[in-house]
C-alpha cells in the first residue's frame, strides 16, 4: 500500500504549507481516506489521484481538522463522476466509517442543498464505527479501537478511534487524535511496519519514550497532525526524537508518500 499525506497539521489556525489532517491510502486500484481535513480532495486530485476510485473514508472522530474537507471530497467525487463516462466501469459503493452519525447526517443535509440536490449515480453509505474489525476484504483489513481523545457517549458509545490497517502483508497503525499513546497498544499485539502518531496533543519526547518501550512491535514511527513544537522547529524536534528512540522516525510533510 502507498500512503500519501494530504494534510499534516493539527487543528491550528491556517499554517503555510500545511493543511489539516488527511492521509490517502492507495491499495491496488482502490483509494481510501484516513480522515478528511480541509482541502483533502483538492490536494489528492492535484497530485494526480483519480478520486472516482475512492471506496472508503475512515473518520477517526468528528473534529473539524479531521472532517472539514469531507463535504468537498464527496462533492468532488460527484463532479468527477459527472465528467467521466466511466467507459462501462461499474461504480462501486463508497462507505464512510464514522463514530458520529449525527455529524454524517449534517454533512448529507449540507450536500442536499448543493447542485442538483446532490443526486449521485453511485452508492454512498455510512457505517457506525464499533470496536473490532470494520472492513475485511481480500485486499484490506481495518480494525478500529476506541481511544481516549474523546469520552464515550453514554448512549452512543465510543466517539474517537484509532485504526490498524493490513494489506498484502503490510501493516499500519494510525492513531487519529489520542488521549495517550497507550491507547494504541491494543493495535500492537502484532508488530506494525509503520505507526503514525499524532503530535498535536503530545510532546515528541513523551511519544518517543513510549515507542522505545514498545520497540519490539514498532518497525518505523511517523509523526503527523503536528502541533506547535514541530511546526515551530522540526529539525530541533527531530534531534529530540532521535536522542530518545532507536526506532527510525520521520515527521510527515504535506504531499509526502510512503510505500509499505
Ligand atoms: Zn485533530
Ligand atoms: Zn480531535
Amino acid at each position: 500500500m502507498r500512503l500519501t499525506f494530504l494534510g499534516t497539521c493539527a487543528g491550528t489556525e491556517p499554517m503555510p504549507g500545511r493543511l489539516h489532517t488527511s492521509v490517502l491510502l492507495e491499495i491496488g486500484e482502490r483509494l481510501y481516506f484516513l480522515d478528511a481535513g480541509e482541502a483533502c480532495s483538492r490536494t489528492a486530485y492535484l497530485l494526480g489521484y483519480d478520486l472516482t476510485r475512492v471506496r472508503g473514508i475512515f473518520l477517526s472522530h468528528a473534529h473539524m481538522d479531521h472532517t472539514g474537507g469531507l463535504p468537498n471530497l464527496l462533492w468532488t467525487i460527484r463532479k468527477l463522476h459527472g465528467l467521466s463516462s466511466f467507459d462501462g466501469r461499474v461504480c462501486e459503493p463508497i462507505t464512510v466509517y464514522t463514530a458520529n452519525l449525527p455529524a454524517w447526517t449534517a454533512v448529507t443535509d449540507l450536500l442536499s442543498c448543493t447542485e442538483g440536490g446532490f443526486g449521485i449515480d453511485f452508492e454512498l453509505n455510512a457505517q457506525r464505527l464499533r470496536p473490532g474489525l470494520c472492513l475485511d476484504t481480500d485486499t484490506l483489513r481495518v480494525t478500529a479501537v476506541p481511544n481516549t481523545h474523546l469520552p464515550a457517549d453514554p448512549d452512543d458509545g465510543p466517539q474517537s478511534f484509532s485504526f490498524r490497517i493490513e494489506s498484502a502483508g503490510a501493516s499500519l497503525v494510525y492513531s487519529g487524535d489520542m488521549g495517550s499513546a497507550r491507547d494504541l497498544e491494543p493495535l500492537l499485539q502484532d508488530p506494525a511496519d509503520l505507526v503514525l502518531v499524532e503530535t498535536g496533543h503530545h510532546s515528541v519526547e513523551d511519544l518517543c519514550s513510549w515507542a522505545e518501550v514498545n520497540r519490539k512491535t514498532i518497525r518505523k514511527l511517523g509523526f503527523y497532525h503536528h502541533g506547535r513544537a514541530i511546526l515551530h522547529d522540526p529539525a530541533a524536534q527531530l534531534r529530540v526524537a532521535r536522542a530518545v528512540t532507536s526506532i527510525p522516525v520521520f515527521f510527515a510533510n504535506d504531499a509526502d508518500t510512503v510505500d509499505l
